[in-house]
């Protein structure tokens, strides 16, 4: 069975999570299955080699259980990018649009250093608002937005299109 396979075997749907209507992709039983969880990690790491990136960014929160992992197999930095008021140093911060109102991310200021080759990762890729707003964070620091890593795409919702218009790199495991 291929990794994406043994993925989507694992992913659980909850319907009508957190609201009546949407049926939420569940990965808790992926962190249930440390194989699953190495091979996952090891895909991620090709990517990273791939296009030469210097430090991982994890999106919260479920963008630093592999994000973290990412970054301690390569032994390279990870940053997280936090909801606004979680982050206790001096932070930039970006505000976007929701499908309902709006949310505003923020990272450490002396996060990044300007040249720095990111990954920027997350859970899963919806609409692309909130990777897109860690990626206005990352290039905000004068780093560059490499690519973007996924365990879940939700390939109906079209989020790798805004995603595209920062950088073709746009990689998920199970769509
Ligand atoms: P977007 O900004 O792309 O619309 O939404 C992506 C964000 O919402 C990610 O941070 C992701 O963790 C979260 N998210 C939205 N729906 C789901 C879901 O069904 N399952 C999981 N695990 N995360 C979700």
């Amino acid at each position: 069975m291929t990794t994406t396979e043994k993925l989507n075997q694992t992913i659980r749907d909850i319907p009508d999570f957190p609201k009546p209507g949407i049926i939420f992709k569940d990965i808790t039983p992926v962190l249930a299955d440390p194989k699953l969880v190495s091979e996952l990690v090891d895909w991620f790491v090709d990517k990273a080699k791939e296009d030469k990136i210097d430090v991982i960014v994890g999106v919260e929160s479920r963008g630093f259980l592999f994000g973290m992992l990412i970054a301690d197999r390569m032994g390279i930095p990870f940053v997280p990018v936090r909801k606004e008021g979680k982050l206790p140093h001096k932070t930039v911060k970006y505000a976007y649009e929701l499908e309902y109102g709006n949310a505003t991310m923020e990272i450490h200021a002396d996060a990044l250093k300007p040249g720095q080759r990111v990954m920027i990762h997350d859970d899963l890729l919806a609409t692309g608002g909130t990777a897109e707003a860690a990626a206005v964070l990352v290039e905000k620091l004068g780093a560059k937005a490499c690519n973007f890593t996924f365990l879940i795409e939700l390939s109906f919702l079209e989020g790798r299109k805004k995603l595209n218009s920062y950088n073709e790199s746009v990689y998920s495991i199970v769509s």
